[in-house]
């Protein structure tokens, strides 16, 4: 058996073409989106991630900018800045490039962006309303997996998720979106024993460790959906997954590659979540 690729890149300009539509009808009602990006220092792959969020928001229609800061900058001059922001009406969704300098804690930035801007969806309110089912700006790399998942009409109602992760922006949050699709979700983490006894119940496997091809086969049901989140760097400087693509694609009956799996889908969902944003369409 070999897997069925779910391309994250091809699924992620079918949608920004769809959102180039929304754009425009917005702009016609004298609306631009307008997403600002504030970069603390001078990280290079924060610098490529940003890079990559101004191009597909042009690519979109929508405006962008980026606010650049030294890297000795204060907790209270970024929270100025935020506060500027949060009142400016031209600025509909705010993200604050992490990480953050290790003199700004970065919960008390999260926490001082209005959550109706919150386009990164860390804000507490976020993170609660999508706990309780409610309307949210949903975290964009959770929301880019069950689109991505929902893109090949796979079940999720009643089967078994495993997330092997539990961090506060992939691991937890797309367990409770998948949960709340009616899943039954186990979390396994760097704690869990016997952790390949959970893996092989998984009918949907979402890996999202950072270790470059900690997962294989002998982790995989046959005929799973396996997600891979993981952007590792190797020696040879290209990107590659927590999964070992080539032998987990024997037994999966879709999977994700890396590059062109979750990644372009977290910047397309971003991008969703502004215009939700300047649609006002948020219940902030
Ligand atoms: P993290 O380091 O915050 O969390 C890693 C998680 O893996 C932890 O919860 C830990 O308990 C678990 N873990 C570590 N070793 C383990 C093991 N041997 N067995 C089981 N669990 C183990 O990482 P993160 O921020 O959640 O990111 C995970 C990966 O996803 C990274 O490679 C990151 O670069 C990537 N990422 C990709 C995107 C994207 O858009 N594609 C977005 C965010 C993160």
């Amino acid at each position: 058996m070999s897997a069925e690729v779910i391309n994250g890149k091809e699924l992620a300009h079918e949608l920004r073409m769809e959102m180039k539509e929304q754009v425009s009808q917005l702009k016609q009602s004298g609306i631009t989106p307008h997403l600002t990006v504030i970069l603390v220092g001078d990280n290079p792959a924060s610098r490529s991630y940003i890079r990559g969020k101004e191009k597909a928001a042009a690519e979109t229609g929508m405006s962008s900018d980026v606010i650049e800061l030294p890297a000795s900058t204060t907790e209270d001059a970024l929270l100025q800045e935020i506060t500027k922001l949060n009142e400016d009406a031209s600025v509909h969704g705010i993200l604050v490039q992490l990480p953050l300098p290790d003199q700004i804690s970065e919960k008390q930035i999260i926490e001082a962006i209005s959550p109706a801007k919150d386009v990164d969806g860390f804000h507490p309110i976020n993170i609660g309303r999508m706990m309780t089912g409610d309307d949210a700006f949903l975290s964009c790399t959770p929301y880019g997996i069950v689109t991505m998942i929902k893109s090949k009409a796979i079940p999720i109602a009643g089967k078994h998720a495993v997330i092997i992760g539990r961090s506060n922006i992939v691991g937890k949050p797309v367990g409770q979106l998948l949960l709340n699709e009616n899943a039954t979700v186990t979390y396994c983490h760097s704690k869990t024993e016997n952790l390949k006894e959970f893996t092989k119940q998984a009918d949907i496997l979402v890996v999202a460790v950072g270790k470059a091809h900690a997962i294989n086969q002998d982790y995989i049901k046959e005929g799973a959906t396996v997600i891979d989140v993981g952007i590792n760097r190797q020696a040879d400087g290209k990107l590659t997954g927590d999964v070992d693509f080539e032998s987990a694609q024997e037994k999966a009956a879709y999977i994700t590659p890396v590059p062109k799996g979750v990644g372009p889908m977290t910047i397309t969902m971003l991008l969703k979540n502004t215009i939700k944003a300047a649609k006002g369409l948020s219940s902030h």
